[in-house]
């Protein structure tokens, strides 16, 4: 299999470079890229990532795999991975957009109206609004349709009250995408409904949470008697799994490996700056099997997204295979950087950007891959769809699924 550039990637990569080269600052090989998992962001970043991100969809560099009518290039997914890997060189702002243009924009492209894909969709490409995505509620994150924030029928609209949790991006978010419980009565998939929600509503409270890193990049979310007009529903009444269920498909594609897997070469430069019994780390014959297993592990998970790619790029779907990436990226990711601050010794301890080895890139790493390893699916949910939808395995058993929702005990019955 030949993974070079088609020539017309290539040509694709060199017009990318040469507008980056433009307007940003090309990293030199030797930086350490900054690792953002879970910062709080301030105005100051957000300003500017909202600006980078206006500026890419002026210039025709923005959402690129979507339709030219909301703003996008109609490109393929390989040139989006280029200029992924492109974009990745040089130094710009964080990404705020990868819920809403990964996951929201396609469910909008999918299930909107014709007024609400007019309304939202362009705005979300150009980047001065920010979404989020309120799905997983205190009781409800990998049995998703077992959520309980409610909404009911208020006049033309409706009034939602409950909470919702690890809502990542909330802080800084103009809307949301929030999956609701409209009808107790029906068995729990049946009974949900799925709207826009306006953040900035009256009823609406965001409240950071503290991650272990230091940073709090999710919030808790609370809505109290917060009215959403009904052209803000997705969907039909009683259809919000359907709809969710585009989102997740998305999700799974947006979010890849993740993890870090990626870092190997950072992590060569590591062994070679650190000692061991008196020799470069690198020497060591324990470190080097280490090292091998980690770049075969790498190199395995980037055939395997490689091979996504290459069937997303023929048409097909994004499909259960999708879940492979993360289910193995996350847990490497995890492994190398344990590995990392076991090579630094005694600074293996030390946090603060400032004194730490390579800006403290494995440290956050360290803390950060435990979250990955839960976000989007957890581990043993994504082994499960493996099982049950790759390998064909008996399914497990739900025994709530047909019930009445109202009847089914709080917290104590999981699907
Ligand atoms: C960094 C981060 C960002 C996130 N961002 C968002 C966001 O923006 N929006 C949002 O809505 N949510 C977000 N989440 C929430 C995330 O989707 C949930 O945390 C996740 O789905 C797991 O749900 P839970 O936390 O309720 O854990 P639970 O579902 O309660 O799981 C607890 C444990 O039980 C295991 N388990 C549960 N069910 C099964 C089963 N059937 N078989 C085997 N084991 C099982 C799980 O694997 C886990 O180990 C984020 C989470 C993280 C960590």
């Amino acid at each position: 299999m030949n993974f070079e550039d088609t020539p017309q990637e290539a040509a694709f990569r060199a017009k990318a470079r040469a507008w980056l080269e433009q307007n940003a600052r090309l990293r030199p090989p030797d930086e350490i890229a900054p690792n953002l998992l879970g910062e709080r962001e301030s105005a100051d970043v957000i300003q500017k990532a909202k600006a980078w991100q206006t500026k890419k969809f002026d210039e025709g560099w923005a959402v690129l795999t979507w339709p030219k009518e909301y703003g996008g290039q109609a490109l393929g997914r390989l040139e989006a991975v280029v200029w992924g890997q492109e974009e990745g060189k040089f130094e710009v702002p964080p990404n705020l957009y990868a819920i809403g243009h990964g996951m929201l924009g396609p469910t909008l492209m999918a299930h909107g109206t014709d007024e609400q894909k007019k309304k939202y969709i362009r705005e979300m490409a150009r980047g001065q609004v920010v979404w989020c995505q309120l799905f997983s509620e205190p009781d409800a994150g990998s049995d998703l349709a077992g959520l309980r924030t409610s909404a009911t029928r208020d006049g033309d609209g409706w009034l939602i009250n409950g909470q919702k949790i690890w809502s990542t991006g909330a802080h800084f978010s103009d809307f949301g995408m929030i999956v609701t419980r409209t009808d107790p009565n029906a068995p729990k998939h049946a009974g949900l409904t799925y709207f826009i929600v306006d953040m900035h509503a009256k009823g609406v409270e965001v409240r950071p949470i503290k991650q272990i890193n230091g940073g709090s990049g999710f919030n808790e979310v609370f809505f109290s008697d917060v009215r959403v007009p009904d052209a803000n529903r997705l969907g039909g009444v009683g259809d919000g799994w359907r709809v969710a269920i585009t989102t997740l498909m998305n999700e799974r594609v947006a979010i890849g490996a993740g993890g870090g897997a990626g870092r190997f070469k950072d992590l060569l430069k590591l062994a070679r700056a650190t000692r061991r019994n008196g020799r470069p780390a690198i020497e060591d014959s324990a470190v080097r099997q280490k090292l091998a297993d980690f770049y075969i592990r790498s190199k395995g998970l980037q055939f395997t997204g490689y091979r996504t790619l290459s069937a997303l790029s023929r048409g097909a779907t994004p499909g259960p295979e999708g879940s492979i990436g993360k289910a193995v990226g996350a847990p490497l990711g995890q492994e190398m950087a344990s590995f990392a601050m076991e090579l630094q010794g005694t600074m293996g301890a030390v946090l603060a950007d400032a004194l730490a080895l390579q800006e403290g890139l494995w440290q956050q790493m360290y803390l950060g891959t435990p979250g990955i390893r839960i976000a989007g699916g957890t581990d043993e949910i994504l082994k499960n769809i493996i099982a049950e939808r790759v390998l064909r395995l008996p399914p497990e058993i739900r025994v709530d699924k047909d019930r009445p929702f109202r009847d089914i005990p709080s917290g104590s019955v999981k699907s």
